[in-house]
């Protein structure tokens, strides 16, 4: 199972993705707390990279 914490900073919640697909996903991910969206790359599990990607 992965965690990422939202990258939002009022948010800071934790995002579960408990999916076997995500142990190695490149996409979008929604915060389902305040609802941001994140573009991440995960790689064996291990979170590589990960941005806002509704950003104005
Ligand atoms: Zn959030």
């Amino acid at each position: 199972m992965v965690h990422i914490f939202c990258l939002e900073e009022k948010c800071r919640s934790v995002i579960h993705l408990d999916s076997h697909k995500h142990w190695n996903f490149k996409g979008k991910v929604r915060c389902l707390k305040c609802g941001a969206e994140f573009e991440i790359g995960v790689e064996k599990g291990e979170l590589k990279s990960s941005k806002r990607s509704d950003q104005k």
